[in-house]
């Protein structure tokens, strides 16, 4: 078997979750799990954060929400976006927590339902993605309660900039608060209030309601530099190889597809299998790094499919040495946020983006996974 792998620390989500929840006090902790869990494995993930202390998980798709069930997982499940009408079934033989913005969804789940059924109402107040606009609500609210299949389980609407603009994620809430005013003053008993995605829990404790969503913070990744820098966020992922083949090659030579740059040196290459079928992007190639030997050593040429070269200099290496494409090994690191920014994307991307020919190794109660 190919030497490449995504470990998985779960202790880290563990943790991490242990932190969120000390943070957010009263509220209950939703760990969000989908995109396979920001591909660190939805299933072992889930269970590493109900161990945390949250108490439910939040879905994109109601089929990731069935991989979840598939597992064996029971409890509260929140599917974030509506899905199409034919989801229904699904939702209802799954016991899954519908998102639900308009009255023909609600009445889809209705005609499928015999028990009521919990749904969580999501209003937009300015994300602008999915959601009913706050005008619609108190009717959608209306619909929900006077079907005997339908139960208002939840209120909620979700933040576009909470990580850097204070100021419209405050109207946001403003807005969100305002809808809750006028169900209230209608004498409606309010369900679960949620609003607050990480950068909404951990910096604004007046967005975390009832329930905060946390998907990033529990990976241990920060939605931006200077979000909770108190908390020992520990990142759970490393992205692992090792040395397939080595070579000493002298200055000039220019390895790999293209012949894009010459060796500056006489030095020793290292070819490592992994990829950009792995999720290893080509745009890597010119200023991408890996760990080896515990320092950070440059591409050597274009990233290509299957396999990496790295220019050594005059380190010596052997196959079967640890490559370290993503995370810490030994003092140095490489984090999802330095190929982010080498890749003019966000940290989020870079770990849901490596693929699933990378076979996933968890690392749990101090043991290393293998
Ligand atoms: C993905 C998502 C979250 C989690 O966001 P993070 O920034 O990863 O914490 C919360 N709510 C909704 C609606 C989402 O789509």
């Amino acid at each position: 078997m190919r030497p490449s792998w995504v470990e998985v620390d779960l202790d880290a989500i563990t943790h991490n979750v242990r932190l969120i929840c000390d943070e957010v006090g009263a509220a209950e902790v939703c760990a969000v799990v989908k995109a396979d869990g920001y591909g660190h494995g939805d299933v072992p993930v889930a269970e590493a954060a109900l161990a945390g202390g949250a108490t439910r998980l939040a879905v994109a798709l109601v089929e990731e929400g069935v991989r979840l069930r598939d597992a064996a997982i029971a409890g509260p499940i929140l599917v974030l976006s509506q899905p199409p009408n034919e989801d229904a079934e699904t939702i209802v033989a799954r016991r899954l927590t519908p998102t639900v913005y308009t009255a023909e969804f609600a009445a889809a789940i209705s005609a499928i339902a015999s028990d009521p059924v919990p749904v969580h109402i999501k209003v937009d107040t300015g994300m602008h993605r999915v959601g009913a606009l706050p005008d619609e609500v108190p009717d959608l609210v209306g619909v929900v309660l006077a079907d005997p299949n339908l139960e208002l389980g939840g209120l909620w609407t979700h933040f576009a900039v909470a990580e850097d603009d204070a100021e419209y994620t405050k109207r946001q809430l403003d807005v969100f608060d305002d809808v809750v005013e006028r169900l209230r003053a209608k004498g409606i008993v309010l369900p679960m209030l949620h609003t607050a995605n990480t950068a909404g829990a951990l910096l604004y404790p007046e967005a975390r309601h009832d329930m905060v969503r946390v998907g990033l913070g529990i990976y241990g990744l920060r939605p931006a530099p200077d979000v909770a820098g108190h908390l020992d966020l520990r990142p759970a992922m490393r992205v692992v190889s090792q040395v397939s083949m080595t070579q000493r090659l002298p200055a000039g030579e220019r390895p790999s597809y293209g012949r894009r740059r010459p060796l500056p040196a006489e030095s020793f290459v290292a070819t490592v299998p992994v990829g950009y079928a792995d999720g290893i992007s080509r745009r890597l190639s010119e200023r991408g790094r890996v760990l080896i030997g515990d320092k950070p050593r440059e591409l050597a040429g274009t990233v290509t499919m299957d396999q990496i070269v790295v220019d050594m200099g005059d380190d010596a290496v052997e196959v079967g040495d640890e490559v370290v494409v993503l995370g810490a090994q030994g003092g140095s690191a490489i984090t999802a946020e330095d190929w982010a920014d080498l890749l003019g994307t966000i940290n989020y991307e870079v770990v849901c983006r490596l693929g699933p020919r990378l076979p996933r190794r968890y690392l749990r109660g101090g043991d290393d996974g293998r």
